[in-house]
């Protein structure tokens, strides 16, 4: 298997520290989600033997399906705390997908609670795209109105997928993202943004209009949260997939592209989204594609890391 009990069941998980920072996991969801074959639905018939060799465990033998942790990630720099991404949340409306649709669950505070940091003490909410699964938490129920969870945080979410969402007025729009902007707590941004002295949005857009990967730079070290720019480590080696939830399946091929080669020449730590937990490795350049090496999370116990 590619993760140990304590990266599963654990909650209290400091992934890493660049520079500074500290970098936290908030794990909502660790469940399988659809089929490989329906996810990638340009990647041919050895899809899911692919997916197996490349990331084994990554496949869940039971139901066939593609495991997918629904998760953000906490940056603890020395001025903000910082949530990037904000998961499935509560009794949200999500008719596409029965097992997110009005979840009641406290596991994402759990985590939140465990690294710390109470929903007061968050400065900034930062989406990097607006899909159910990332903003859920942006809001909670209270006497049966939306308000933002995060009382005294600036939410900052990409202006392009504002747009789109608002148009579209989705149930997610509506949800988690239009008592926000009634709040005053938001501010839409674009790639090349920079929040404070440690974390800039590097532009993947594809997956939806104005999505954003994150870089997270401090003591001359740079890690990168990937978002939804890949949602497999086997999309190292085969960057050219479609996904299926992709607004502009092209576009996220170059975006996706242009961000492995980033991590690459940069030698940055990379934390996937979506990725088999641990979540956590560099992508290193391979003869024209690019491979995963994932970041063993028992030496990094060892080595006094985690806490
Ligand atoms: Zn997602």
């Amino acid at each position: 298997m590619s993760f140990n009990i304590r990266a599963t069941k654990g909650l209290k998980t400091m992934l890493c520290k660049i520079g500074d920072v500290e970098v936290w996991r908030i794990l909502e969801i660790h469940a399988p989600f659809m089929n490989p074959e329906e996810l990638f639905p340009t990647a041919g018939p050895d899809v899911r033997a692919i997916i197996e060799n490349l990331v084994p465990g990554s496949i869940d033998p039971n139901s066939g399906r593609l495991i997918l942790p629904i998760q953000g990630f906490l940056l603890k720099t020395p001025s903000h705390n910082i949530l990037v991404d904000s998961c499935v949340g509560n009794d949200k409306t999500n008719q596409n997908h029965a097992a997110w649709h009005q979840r009641s669950d406290g596991r994402f505070m759990a985590a939140l609670k465990a690294a710390d940091v109470g929903t007061h003490e968050i400065d900034y909410v930062l989406c990097t795209h607006l899909h159910v699964d990332h903003i859920g938490w942006n809001t909670q129920l209270e006497d049966g109105r939306w308000v933002p969870t995060f009382p005294n945080a600036r939410y900052l979410m990409p202006k392009d997928d504002e747009e789109t969402q608002r148009l579209q007025n989705s149930n997610a729009y509506v949800e988690s993202v239009l008592p926000v902007v009634e709040a005053g707590q938001v501010e839409l941004v674009e790639a090349g943004h920079k929040l404070g002295d440690h974390v800039t949005l590097f532009p993947t857009p594809g997956h939806t209009p104005g999505h954003v990967s994150v870089l997270v730079k401090s003591g001359g070290k740079e890690a990168v949260i990937t978002g939804d720019a890949l949602h497999t480590t086997a999309q190292c080696q085969h960057p050219d997939w479609h996904f299926k939830f992709d607004a502009d399946a092209d576009l996220a091929v170059k975006s996706r592209r242009s961000l492995l080669e980033h991590c690459s020449e940069t030698s940055s730590l990379v934390l996937g989204s979506h990725f088999a937990l641990p979540s956590i490795g560099h992508v290193k350049a391979d003869n024209g594609k690019f491979r995963w090496e994932e970041r063993d999370l028992v030496s990094r116990i060892v080595s006094g890391f985690d806490r």
